[in-house]
């Protein structure tokens, strides 16, 4: 593509999509669509580490009549879905006509065994449902185990998840993990070229305005969130200035 992992690069991409005739669709309605035969998309979006990000990216799909789904973390250190402003920035994703779905971590549960982790997973669901208003039948889960991939829905029943054989047989998966295609370049998979059903996780954090290492944009997020706790803690306390030591 020439333009790598920026937004114009996410933009011509889309538009390539769109070009080629493929139509956006949500994960509960594939199986339908399949049947159907229809030239569809699953863009999905895993945030593991910054709500912002995906603000922008849910925006210029929005402006460009995509949707996408999008999936967050219940139990993470590295944002706070129910902060004033994380809620708000979820809210506005989910005002654009984007899905709302679960990022499970099974690593929040050291030593659960497969019912407790299903348990949990339909906890964190529910209360995603009750604090959005949203359904939520979809879960992708973060850093699945080889046991998880190309599993059925055991762990995450009654909800589909991500990584069910339906997700990555009939519809083919490509994922941007680490900043870069592993798997090679969506639009450059015969998939893609013969208007097959296609699956594309793409994680905001690493589409930036410029190019820039997945390290840098790592650091970066660090920096981010570092200016951010220094200043509610300031904003919550007198005995603390940003900069006094
Ligand atoms: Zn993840």
């Amino acid at each position: 593509m020439g333009l790598g992992f920026t937004h114009a690069g996410y933009r011509d991409l889309l538009s390539r999509l769109l070009a080629a005739g493929y139509t956006p669709a949500a994960f509960e309605d594939a199986e339908q669509l399949l049947a159907e035969r229809v030239t569809f998309v699953l863009l999905r979006h895993d945030i593991d580490f910054e709500l912002a990000p995906a603000l922008a990216m849910a925006q210029l799909e929005a402006e460009m009549g995509l949707f996408s789904t999008w999936f967050v973390l219940v139990r993470t250190e590295h944002y706070n879905l129910f902060s004033a402003e994380g809620s708000r920035m979820v809210e506005e994703i989910l005002g654009m006509g984007h899905r709302l779905g679960l990022h499970f971590d099974c690593a929040a549960y050291p030593g659960a065994t497969e019912p407790e982790l299903n348990a949990a997973c339909a906890k964190e669901a529910g209360l995603l449902e009750d604090w959005f208003g949203v359904d939520v039948p979809v879960v992708s889960i973060h850093r699945p185990s080889p046991a998880v991939v190309g599993s059925d829905v055991g762990l995450t029943a009654p909800r589909l998840h991500t990584y069910m054989p339906l997700f990555s047989g009939p519809i083919h998966y490509r994922a941007d993990s680490r900043g870069l295609w592993r798997y090679g370049e969506p639009l450059e998979s015969p998939a893609f070229l013969a208007g097959k059903p296609l699956h594309l996780l793409v994680h905001p954090i690493w589409w930036r305005d410029e190019e820039t290492t997945p390290a840098q944009t790592l650091n970066d997020f660090i920096d981010r969130r570092h200016g951010q706790l220094q200043a509610s803690v300031a904003a919550n306390s007198a005995v603390y200035q940003p900069g006094n030591r």
